[in-house]
Order: structure tokens, then sequence, then C-alpha cells
């Protein structure tokens, strides 16, 4: 299957978005993701694949990813910011089980690490779109305040948000420090309900996922996502 490019956009430090048009209709459930494939014969050995969260919404015009390129980047994201407009490119999917629980009134709550940020865009956009109300608490964790970056949902949904800065500014008044089970449960919205989605870099989600059974003995429902190729968020 194929998406065009249409164009992209710089939303906060290093961190882009890309728009495409899909032809035919991409049917996915927020949360889920596709693999994106660039044809590139001199790729490095991570290949010419990728998976990215779809960030955008079943209602929206655009099929998005967004992703972060550093200077030092793989050969993919390379070709990925230099795609033209109406460039083509394959795509697998959507797949995936990182969404909502069918029953509306779990309270959730959502950690997510950096860039892990994707899949919430999307769910909370999405609910926002649909004025559909449920209990969910969101864990943002980044480096710095220069990662944040908003959207209409992330902004005007009417959900708990909780932003914590690891190597934060003097200007920043929120909360301070690297993401743990200690911080998860001192700032958390939690009982005996709760089903916990984690996204974010491999190491940090592991550790949080298995922190967080243990802690409740396997008690509470915990979906995680990691994203390879992240070292940290
Ligand atoms: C289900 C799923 C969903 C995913 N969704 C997304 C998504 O929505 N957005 C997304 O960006 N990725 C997502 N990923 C991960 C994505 O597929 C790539 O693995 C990731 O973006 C890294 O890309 P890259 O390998 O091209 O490396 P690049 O990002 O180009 O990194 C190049 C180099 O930088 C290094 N590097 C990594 N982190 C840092 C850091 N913090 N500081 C300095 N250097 C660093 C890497 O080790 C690597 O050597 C998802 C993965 C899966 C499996």
């Amino acid at each position: 299957m194929k998406l065009q490019f249409s164009h992209k956009e710089n939303i906060a430090n290093n961190i882009w978005k890309f728009y495409f048009l899909a032809p035919q209709p991409v049917l996915f459930t927020p949360g889920q993701f596709i693999e994106l494939t660039i044809p590139d014969i001199n790729s490095d050995d991570r290949g010419q694949s990728r998976c990215f969260t779809i960030s955008s919404t079943p209602k929206d015009k655009y099929i998005t990813i967004i992703t972060r390129i550093f200077d030092q980047k793989s050969t993919f994201k390379q070709k990925l910011i230099d795609l033209n407009k109406n460039d083509e490119i394959n795509y697998t999917g959507p797949m995936g089980d990182f969404v909502l629980p069918k029953i509306i009134e779990t309270p959730i709550v959502f950690i997510a690490g950096g860039i892990g940020i994707t899949p919430f865009v999307s769910i909370i956009q999405y609910l926002y779109q649909n004025d559909e109300q449920r209990k969910i608490h969101l864990l943002w964790a980044m480096n710095n305040e220069n990662d944040i970056f908003e959207t209409e949902g992330l902004n005007k949904y009417d959900f708990k948000k909780t932003l914590i800065v690891k190597n934060p500014s003097e200007f920043w008044g929120g909360e301070r420090g690297d993401l743990s089970l200690e911080m998860i449960l001192n700032l958390a919205t939690i009982n005996d309900q709760t089903q916990f989605y984690i996204s974010g870099p491999e190491k940090m989600v592991e550790s949080l996922t298995h922190q967080l059974k243990e802690n409740f003995n396997d008690k509470h429902q915990i979906i995680s996502d990691y994203f390879p190729g992240y070292i940290n968020y």
C-alpha cells in the first residue's frame, strides 16, 4: 500500500511531524502503528523500514507520524527528511493492540517517555473529536522543556496531565526528575480498576512495566509499547 508525502513541520526541538495522503482509506484504531518502507540500496544495517505510530486520527485528512531527527541520523531518517511533495512510499499495517479498553469507565494512566507520547496524541485527539469523556491521567516524562509540543487534543481535552522534566531550565515550574516507580505512585491517580499504558524507549518501558507489575502483584492490566532505537527520552 502507498502513502503520498505532503509536507513536514518542525513542532519542537528536533521533533518533526510528517504529513501523508492515502490514495485508499487507511482503517485504524488510535494507538496503532504502520511500518514505512523507503527503498534505499545504500541503507545502513538498520534497513529501509521503520515502524511509526499513527499520530493522526481516523477523522483527520492526513496520516501523520511524529519522530525525532538527530544530527547523526540513520539512512532511513535521512530519506524521510529528504522526501519531496507527492513522493510515494510503501506501508504495511495498521497493526497493534495499544488501544483503549472497550469499557469507557475504566480509569487509565498513560505513561509516556519523550516521543513515546505519539500513541496518546492520536488517542486523546480522537476522544476530543468524538466528545467522549474518559478518566485519563497522562504522565509525560521528557529530557527538557524544549521537547514539549502541543496539539489540539492535548490542549483542549478535559483530562489530567503531568509533565516531568529531567533536565529543566531554572524557569520550569512543573515536576522535575527522572521518571521512577516512586514518582508514578506519588503523582498518578490510581485505584483498583486502573489500567496502565506505557510508551517510550525500550529500557524505560521494560523497567517501569516490570516494577509496576511487581508493585501491584500483577493486579493491574499494563499495556506497553516500546520504541527501539531510542537510548533515552
Ligand atoms: C510499534 C512501534 C511504534 C513506533 N512509533 C514511533 C513513533 O511514533 N515515533 C518515533 O520516532 N519512533 C517510533 N518507533 C521507533 C522507530 O521505529 C525507530 O526505531 C526510531 O525512530 C529510531 O529511528 P532510527 O533507527 O532511524 O534511528 P535515528 O532516530 O536516526 O537515530 C540515529 C542514531 O541516534 C542514536 N540515538 C538514539 N537516541 C538518542 C538520543 N536520545 N540522543 C542521541 N542519540 C540518540 C541512535 O542510537 C542511532 O544510532 C516505533 C517503533 C515501534 C516498534
